[in-house]
């Protein structure tokens, strides 16, 4: 992956060890990131610089993490978590009608909150911005995939099962999701289709480059790691 499509993030959080972790976590997921200790601090440098998501801790010297997303606000929709402390549900509920997009109670599991940095920075996938995974390489712009350099030739469907998957790498998507997401839900048949086109699929990657890509989690369903 270029490094001009790596995500920025700005992780607000006064507690170092705190901070420091999602930095090391963030950055192995392939993210790049900033990191404010202070409230006031923080709100200048997300409304000086585009970050495509904030992590914004509710307790924060200098002003309060509710309060930078209440001034934020008042500028700019770059999506947010905050971060509250076990039971302050006031907080979860000012954060959400201020215009959080999500909260996480402390302590949390760091795979959690990944899956919803995911999700809420999903729409910001600039224009020609490759998923990568391993050797998988798959561009939604241009419907094409690739692994190592050499072309995959997928059908319509198998592309777009292929890039939900790619989409949510990771995360173990149900055959019941796939069919919803890839298929839509005024499908009329059995999820079936899913292992079908899972088939198709490992038949023109798994196959060919001798690789293991889609993983089955029995019960559960599919996910590329
Ligand atoms: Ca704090």
């Amino acid at each position: 992956m270029n490094t001009i499509d790596k995500k920025n993030i700005l992780i607000v959080e006064d507690e170092p060890q705190i901070s420091r972790f999602l930095q090391l976590e963030l950055e192995h997921e392939n993210y790049t990131c900033s990191i404010c200790a202070d409230g006031r601090d923080a709100l200048s440098t997300a409304l000086e610089h585009d970050f495509d998501l904030i992590i914004l801790d509710v307790m924060l010297p200098s002003l309060n993490g509710i309060e930078v997303l209440r001034r934020l606000r008042q500028v700019k929709q770059t999506p947010v978590i905050i971060l509250t402390a076990r039971d302050q549900v006031v907080d979860k509920v000012t954060g959400l009608d201020i215009g959080a997009n999500d909260y996480m109670t402390k302590p949390f599991a760091i795979e959690e909150l990944l899956a919803r940095i995911r999700l809420h920075t999903k729409n910001s996938v600039r224009a020609g911005s490759d998923l990568v995974c391993g050797l998988l390489t798959v561009n939604a712009d241009a419907r094409a995939a690739n692994y190592g350099g050499r072309p995959i030739d997928l059908t319509k469907k198998e592309f777009d099962l292929l890039l939900y998957l790619m989409q949510h790498r990771n995360v173990v998507v149900s055959r019941e999701k796939l069919l919803d997401e890839v298929w839509g839900f005024d499908f009329y048949g059995s999820t079936n289709v899913v292992d079908v086109y899972i088939r198709y699929l490992r038949s023109k990657i798994d196959n060919v480059f001798k690789v293991d890509v889609i993983e089955t989690v029995r019960g559960a369903g599919y996910v590329i790691r």
